[in-house]
């Protein structure tokens, strides 16, 4: 082993893009290895809070905003208004080409088609086109994603998993959409967010409530009343991890789904992602940092858990939880943001 860098970072989504630049910054000599050829397309939704995706990316790579957000549940059809947009959608792949331009600015240096095959005590083995090799570290990120290698190296188990379903449809709409309907989702939901050039229409659930085959089937038809052909387009299938057990296990750490950090409610991930990557930065750089964002975080996460308990004991109940919500949010007793990871 002739290579060895202060920090290792696996995977180049937005929690390890993040966590680069910020550790880059701050005068490390950083790593990233990704996996793919090509950085930033992820299986998506792309919907992300204004307010948090503006305190960490420029305004210029918001797809579009949203001040009203359509809320539909079984009983109920209802119009959330603010006065500012609530919530974004961006495209991963320009949001991935912006962070990964971020980060080598800063000094980090990233390697794609670079895959992590074994981790050690205080080096990785990563295969790539020219071969395989080993490469030591002082401290390792794992930001690798919902089924981490880093995170089964640590021996942590992923037993509170969601799984999303996604249809990037070459389509135009105008409203974002979300359909807490418990005859088609179970407590899980179908989602519309209008992109530029498409529109991104799926359907989430925690594990347990529906299988992913009849999760895939719902939304299929659901998505056909709505007048959308869901059938003609690929779609991308992937799990997020809302397992939180913990992020700093020196000289190994975790950020966003790899240290199982989305919500389990809503599937929200990318903002806990950035989140978390810039706060274990600041950690690896200053040992004294108390990461106090992940613990906000990790409780809003126990919060949303408490709700998909509920709604899995009892699906009457769910359906209660469901029209209550709605109504709350029609009488605005609560507003969107407290459905939001955002800290
Ligand atoms: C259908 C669906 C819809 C979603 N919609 C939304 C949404 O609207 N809003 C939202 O906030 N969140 C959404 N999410 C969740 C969101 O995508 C994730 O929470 C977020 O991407 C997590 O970011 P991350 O950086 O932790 O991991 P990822 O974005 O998964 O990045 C991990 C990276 O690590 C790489 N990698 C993995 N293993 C290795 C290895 N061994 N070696 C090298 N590289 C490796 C991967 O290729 C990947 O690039 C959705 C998820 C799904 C499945």
């Amino acid at each position: 082993m002739n290579e060895t860098w202060d920090v290792i970072i696996v995977g180049a989504g937005p929690g390890g893009l993040a966590c680069a630049r910020r550790l880059a910054a701050g005068g490390r000599r950083v790593l990233v290895l990704e996996r793919k050829a090509v950085i930033g397309p992820k299986v998506c939704a792309g919907g992300i809070t204004w307010d948090g995706l503006l305190r960490h990316v420029p305004e210029s790579l918001i797809e579009r905003g949203f001040r009203d957000q359509y809320v539909v549940t079984n009983l109920q059809r209802i119009r959330v208004r603010e006065n500012n947009p609530i919530i974004a959608t961006v495209d991963r792949g320009r949001l991935g080409q912006w962070m990964a331009g971020a980060a080598r600015e800063a000094g980090a240096e990233i390697r794609t088609s670079a895959r992590v095959m074994a981790i050690d005590r205080d080096r990785i083995t990563v295969r790539e086109d020219r071969g395989t090799r080993c490469i030591g570290f002082q401290h390792l990120v794992g930001a690798d994603g919902a089924d981490s290698l880093v995170r089964r190296h640590l021996g942590l188990a992923s037993e509170r998993v969601g799984i999303g379903i996604n249809y990037q449809v070459p389509a135009r709409a105008e409203r974002m959409e979300w359909h807490l309907r418990t005859r088609v989702f179970g407590y899980g939901y179908g989602w519309i967010f209008p992109h530029r050039e498409s529109v991104s229409i799926g359907a989430y659930g925690a594990r347990g409530n529906l299988g992913a085959a009849t999760l895939k089937k719902r939304c299929i038809a659901w998505a056909r009343d709505l007048g959308y052909e869901l059938e003609r387009v690929r779609p991308g299938a992937a799990l997020i991890n809302f397992d939180f057990q913990g992020f700093a296990f020196a000289p190994f750490w975790l950020v966003g789904d790899a240290a199982g950090l989305a919500s389990g409610l809503t599937g929200e991930g990318i903002f806990p992602a950035i989140v978390s990557g810039e706060a274990v930065a600041r950690r690896i750089l200053d040992p004294a940092y108390p990461a106090d964002e992940i613990a906000a975080m990790a409780k809003k996460q126990r919060r949303h858990q408490q709700i998909i308990d509920l709604s899995a004991r009892n699906p009457i109940l769910c359906t209660l939880l469901m029209e209550f919500l709605a109504l709350l949010l029609r009488m605005r007793l609560v507003d969107f943001h407290t459905l939001e990871m955002t800290a």
